[in-house]
């Protein structure tokens, strides 16, 4: 696995408005326990006005139901090294054979909207990214136990044999991460689809209301600071 760099500790937030502001939404958890289904929903309700979608990198090869710049942006391994060459990834891992990474780029053109800022991250993704001064809110989703996750990912196959085994395996350390005390600032298991995104969705409305009065603070506490002689 690809481990964090000092090159993660110089993105460069400082165009977007209100930088200090919490306003990114980490939704992780093991593959298969809904998390891309809860953020297309969320996106369809929402997007429009409070949430906005880093759309990822990757050397994966595309599902046949994924589209360029809508699930991934898909790139080859030589494009995928250039582009941490070149200093553009805010956090990237390598994860059952393939590298993924959130873009400086992606997380900017969200924040810069207003909107809350949705990452999609494996474990190994959230713990580099843990590391950076960013002050990101943490949702773990969750199946209710291994075997239903289990079941999830043989369903949805693998490019081989052994890259399901390898998804087999991640699922089951992540699973055991993702309980880790302290982790996460919220949980939510995935036992029911709807139950689930409705949790979800109140709490990004919540988070989303918190944040637009945190913003408003910071822009009233800056014009009496210049205000004041
Ligand atoms: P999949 O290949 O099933 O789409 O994704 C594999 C794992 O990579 C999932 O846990 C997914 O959440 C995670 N992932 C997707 N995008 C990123 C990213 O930009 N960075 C990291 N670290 N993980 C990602």
């Amino acid at each position: 696995m690809s481990s964090p760099g000092p090159h993660y500790y110089d993105m460069d937030l400082t165009h977007a408005p209100a930088p200090s502001v919490a306003r990114l939404v980490v939704i992780a958890g093991p593959a298969c326990s809904g998390k891309s289904g809860l953020i297309k929903r969320l996106l369809t309700d929402l997007g429009k006005d409070k949430i906005g979608f880093s759309v990822s990198h990757t050397t994966r090869p595309p599902r046949p139901e994924e589209q360029e710049g809508i699930h991934y942006h898909f790139f080859t391994d030589e494009a995928f090294e250039m582009a941490v060459q070149n200093n553009e990834f805010v956090e990237h891992t390598e994860f059952c054979g393939h590298r993924y990474g959130t873009s400086k780029r992606a997380v900017l053109s969200v924040l810069e909207t207003g909107k809350l800022c949705l990452l999609q991250l494996n474990m190994q993704g959230l713990k580099n990214l843990k590391k950076l001064d960013l002050n990101p809110v943490c949702i773990w989703i969750d199946t209710p136990n291994l075997e239903e996750l289990e079941e999830r990912i043989t369903e949805r196959g693998a490019e081989s044999e052994a890259e399901l085994e390898e998804r087999l395996a991640a699922a089951k350390e992540e699973k055991a991460y993702g309980r880790t005390p302290g982790l996460f600032d919220f949980l939510i298991v995935n036992d029911n689809f709807d139950v689930a995104y409705d949790e979800l969705k109140q709490l990004i409305e919540r988070l989303y209301t918190q944040t637009a009065h945190q913003q408003q603070q910071q822009q009233h506490d800056q014009a009496n600071s210049h205000a004041s002689p």
